[in-house]
């Protein structure tokens, strides 16, 4: 059977399109493979958040058309943001491009795949650049990603819940290149959940690109509580699902009902992402990002005080359009001030179509990377502290499988989201574990088992 190698770039949305696109090519007979080299179609799906990401896509592509001299017969393959962004020309410009698909027609790859297969079959050889370029919307595409590949031992699953962004924040691409906003039902999704829970799955990540604002135009509030609160508290009632995640939110979704979900979902575990992208009101306001740091900071003190034990993290961006000394100095305090967990720091990517790239007043690259590396080491020092806090703790862990960096060992994440490494037995996977954290080395937290008192 022909073999399919998939390479995803980017977020975790890209990832669970990825195992869906796998599942539909493995129901067809294709087998997958874990190297281009001896695959005969390979898939990119790819991210247009960062320029860098799109070079690394369009750069590995070209590199494979070598592959297509010695094997004629490899299909290759664009789908995702940057298939949506760009279209045919991916194909225009990168000539053994077989196939460009774009985020709401994940679900027809294999039907594509097995059209150029057929095409070049019946000898259409003689029309080399064949290819299929769709990246037309889709109503009820949101549904289509739905099912799941599970390794053996696999506890804990993304589900996709919403697509698309309505929000235009001024640096991203994404509301281009995912559409509007677009929910599934309360219903669908419950039913995906509980059939990871037949299967052993004890922990859910729901996704979206603004998650928090799910359903917010499609579903009726309902006792004072928003559509995904609702959604939360379906999924909380699904039998051997322990723990309940979300990515990635919105601050302005962050309304009192999800708040106090948090004081009363028992699964719903203590750590939030709060995006802050910057500490600069004026930065804020050109960004379009519809909240004040006065307001971003009254958010965290109303959600550590509905849950004080809640881990925080957040996305900043530095280097936006105008960004100056100051600007970049407010978003250096605040980072100082809440004592993020965790932060990931962005330099700002100048992305076409999007109203903050034709801004006065870029800022050149070795200011942004100066910002990025010291607004690093601020966030790097804080986690080191606040994971030495830690130590001589209890934290219940639900434990994922071995340790990534050591095999003999085990690991598993925290209800606040970090990783702990153990050693234990092989029947501890997929089991809640009380464990004391005995040390911290950087960023890492090693743990034992707790004694009952
Ligand atoms: S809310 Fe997120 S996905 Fe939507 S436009 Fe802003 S940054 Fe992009």
């Amino acid at each position: 059977m022909p073999r399919v190698f998939i390479k995803t770039y980017g977020c975790q949305m890209n990832e669970r399109d990825s195992e869906q696109v796998a599942l539909m090519l493995m129901a067809r007979g294709y087998e997958m493979t874990e190297t281009e080299r001896d695959a005969d179609v390979v898939l990119l799906n790819t991210c247009s958040v960062r320029d860098m990401a799109e070079q690394k896509a369009i750069g590995k592509m070209g590199m494979m058309s070598k592959l297509r001299e010695r094997r004629p017969h490899m299909v290759f393959g664009f789908l995702g943001c940057m298939a949506q962004s760009r279209g045919a020309e991916l194909v225009r410009d990168l000539g053994h491009v077989d196939l460009v698909v774009g985020t709401q027609k994940f679900h027809r790859v294999a039907d594509y795949v097995d059209e150029v297969f057929a095409r070049r079959a019946q000898g259409s050889m003689d029309d080399p650049r064949f290819s299929i370029v769709d990246t037309e919307e889709e109503s009820g595409s949101q549904e289509t990603i739905r099912d799941h590949v599970l390794d053996p031992g696999q506890v804990t699953a993304f589900v996709s819940i919403m697509q698309g962004c309505n929000m235009h924040c001024t640096f991203c691409i994404v509301p281009s290149t995912r559409g509007a906003e677009r929910s599934r039902g309360i219903g669908e999704i419950v039913q995906e959940v509980r059939g990871l829970a037949e299967r052993g799955v004890r922990e859910v990540t729901l996704l979206g690109q603004i998650v928090n604002l799910y359903a917010r135009h499609e579903f009726p509030v309902r006792d004072g509580k928003s559509p995904f609160v609702q959604l939360l508290e379906a999924v909380h009632e699904v039998e051997g699902i322990e723990r309940i995640r979300f990515t990635s939110p919105h601050p302005i979704g962050y309304k009192e009902d999800l708040i106090l979900a948090f004081t009363r979902l028992p699964k719903l575990v203590e750590h939030v992402h709060l995006p802050l992208q910057s500490g600069s009101a004026p930065i804020l306001k050109a960004m379009h990002r519809t909240y004040t740091p006065d307001k971003y900071l009254d958010l965290v003190a109303r959600i550590r005080a509905a849950r004080p034990d809640i881990a925080i993290t957040t996305d900043a961006i530095v280097g936006f359009p105008g960004e100056t000394d100051a600007d970049y100095e407010a978003t250096r305090e605040l980072m100082r001030e809440v004592r993020f967990d965790n932060a990931f720091i962005f330099r700002y990517s100048q992305r076409r179509d999007t109203p903050a790239a034709s801004l006065p007043g870029q800022v050149d690259e070795a200011t942004k990377e100066a910002r990025n590396q010291d607004l690093l080491g601020v966030v790097n020092e804080i986690a080191r502290e606040r994971n030495a806090e830690m130590v001589g703790t209890t934290q219940e862990i639900l434990c994922e499988g071995p340790s990534k960096t050591n095999a003999d060992r085990l690991m598993g994440r925290t209800r606040t989201n970090k990783i702990v490494i153990f050693d234990g037995e092989p029947g501890s996977i997929g089991r809640l574990l009380d464990m004391r954290i005995a040390r911290a080395t950087g960023f890492s937290l090693y743990g034992e088992p707790a004694i009952p008192e």
